[in-house]
């Protein structure tokens, strides 16, 4: 099974010019499709025309973390307090998950990935969730390393995500944007206890979100494995049809 994760652009400083946007992957998510003999497929940010081409060259997508998403696309200018966006990534992951609904190839999205997939099918984001939202109590721009879970979320049983999470994990959080409005077709399957939204599914299953990173602790925590395991299989079962 071949799996494609959208690249990240490189917009830390560098004097090397080899590397100033360069298209970049996070190596523990590679690893842990590789672990589990699935193919990683890097996909760079191209033209959204390539779209059909690139889906149709993977089994399933995975969108993960990255900068702040446009808030033009959801009709907004950007608050006081917004991080670095980068619109040519925005605008080919919403070519890519609208190919996916097209050629029926699941996706999941990781932090920013969940943030653009509500964005792609109609929703909005807090820019930044602790000027926007009061009653914002928990420290979701945590300080330790994202290796270590730091708040716990509640799962909303019957959602994919309840399968291998169960109701009530302990995750780690290093966002400060979050789904406001959910998209139409969406549901919410997570909050952390200040009630943000930390997970988000569609109707069929075929789209999953998820605000934490499960693939910086992975390693030492098997459900957080497990998630990742279960997509796989989602991928498997869907393939079947
Ligand atoms: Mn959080």
């Amino acid at each position: 099974m071949r799996i494609g994760i959208t690249a990240d652009a490189n917009m830390q400083p560098t004097t090397a010019p080899r590397l100033r946007l360069a298209p970049y992957v996070r190596k523990s998510l590679v690893d842990v499709l590789v672990k589990n003999d699935i193919t990683p497929v890097i996909l760079p940010i191209a033209k959204p025309e390539m779209a059909a081409e690139l889906v149709g060259m993977v089994d399933a997508i995975i969108i993960p973390g990255g900068p702040d998403v446009s808030p033009a696309l959801y009709g907004e200018d950007p608050h006081q307090r917004i991080g670095m966006t980068y619109l040519p990534r925005d605008e080919f992951e919403f070519a890519l998950l609208r190919e996916s609904v097209q050629q029926k190839k699941p996706v999941l999205g990781i932090c920013r990935g969940v943030q653009i997939i509500n964005v792609a099918f109609g929703g909005t984001l807090y820019q930044d969730l602790n000027s926007q939202l009061d009653g914002a109590a928990i420290r979701h721009e945590q300080v330790p390393d994202a290796a270590f879970p730091t708040h716990y979320i509640n799962v909303e049983e019957n959602s994919f995500m309840a399968q291998s999470q169960g109701t009530h994990p302990f995750v780690n959080s290093k966002h400060h944007q979050a789904v406001k409005v959910v998209a139409p077709g969406f549901h919410v399957t997570a909050r952390a206890n200040d009630d943000v939204i930390e997970g988000i599914e569609n109707e069929d299953q075929s789209i999953i979100g998820v605000q934490w990173h499960p693939e910086a602790f992975w390693q030492d925590h098997a459900e957080q494995e497990q998630l990742f395991l279960d997509f796989f299989q989602l991928v498997r079962d869907r393939q079947g049809q």
